[in-house]
């Protein structure tokens, strides 16, 4: 549905994106994640055909956004950091003005409206004027735009940001109902929303991306992490030579304790094995566990050192 080949931006002096490439399958709701500036809006932007790329391929649906941008933005329904509401007018009139604008025929008009009014809880407030809404139901009327002409395809930038608590959950419930008939890309630095929505995240670091896995892909690891009471000669040459052992690290717990990181194969669940050796050799062992990262180790890993997930953080031994 998305294929974003080596995309590139620049604003000046400043490379926004520095060769992006990622794609995005029919029924997927896809996070974009990254810290503050990372290029998030510059990506939702030029794949909304917004703003032009510095190089690169960007297309929706098979179709080259620069080459085919209307009938591409026929096709989406985006909502944008600012969703772009006239607040004098009343939620009815907007959306009104928006079927319009979207060209849906007058006589299709209702069913369109009564869909987009119903999934987004608007049906009470149809008459209050935008002004007079608070933030969490003018983001609504911004989501009602965006899936007035029920688009498969949904692109938004940061849709919760500056709502409370109550709001966030609304709209997350929201944008979990909308996933059922349509694609779904949004932008976010905040990682439960991310935790909470998505099949699929991308990090997005610096104008690059530094990962594109699946929640479930990432959470998992082929490490195991083994701490011993005392320091017992042998282990890491012992260790070394259990089959399936990529490499071994260690390092000293906040306690004192030696931990080592006994890194597997692809597929590998080591644990079970080293608990046999372990207890072969009489090890004191203090804990046994296989690691398993959380999206915010990941993406604190990735903000601060800018690496690969996998090679970082390893005092390797071996
Ligand atoms: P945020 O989470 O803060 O919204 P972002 O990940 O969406 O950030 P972008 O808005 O895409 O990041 O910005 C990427 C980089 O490009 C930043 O360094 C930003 O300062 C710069 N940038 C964005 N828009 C412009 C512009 N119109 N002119 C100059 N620089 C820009």
């Amino acid at each position: 549905m998305i294929h974003v080949e080596q995309l590139t931006k620049s604003y000046g002096m400043i490379k926004a994106l520095r060769g992006v490439s990622f794609d995005i399958e029919s029924g997927e709701i896809v996070g974009l994640l990254g810290p503050n500036g990372a290029g998030k809006t510059t990506i939702i932007k030029t794949l909304t055909g917004y703003l032009q790329p510095g190089g690169g391929v960007v297309e929706i649906d098979g179709l080259d956004v620069l080459t085919h941008r209307s009938e591409v933005q026929t096709r989406i329904g985006y909502l944008p950091e600012n969703a772009p509401l006239y607040p004098e007018l009343s939620v009815q009139a907007y959306l009104k003005m928006i079927a319009e604008l979207r060209q849906i025929p007058e006589k299709e008009q209702p069913k369109y409206l009564t869909e987009a009014i119903l999934a987004t809880g608007l049906s009470e407030h149809l008459t209050r004027r935008i002004s007079q809404l608070s933030k969490g139901f003018r983001q609504r009327v911004g989501l009602a735009q965006a899936i007035l002409h029920a688009p498969r395809l949904l692109i938004l930038d940061e849709p919760t940001i500056g709502l409370d608590p109550t709001q966030i959950v609304e709209i997350r419930n929201l944008i979990r109902r909308l996933s059922k008939h349509s694609t779904i890309l949004f932008s976010t630095h905040i990682l439960s929303e991310v935790e909470a929505l998505c099949d699929r995240v991308i990090i997005l670091i610096n104008g690059q991306i530094k990962t594109n896995n699946r929640l479930s892909e990432l959470s998992s690891t082929n490490d195991s992490i083994l701490v011993l009471q005392e320091r017992t000669s042998g282990v890491h040459e012992t260790l070394k030579n259990i089959k399936g052992v990529r490499k071994i690290g260690m390092t000293k717990t906040s306690d004192g304790y030696l931990a080592y990181r006994i890194m597997g194969e692809v597929n590998t669940d080591l644990s079970p094995i080293i608990y046999d050796v372990a207890r072969q050799n009489d090890w004191a062992v203090r804990e046994l566990k296989r690691d398993v990262q959380t999206l915010e180790s990941i993406f604190n890993k990735l903000a601060t050192t800018g690496g690969d997930i996998h090679e970082t953080d390893h005092s390797d031994n071996s």
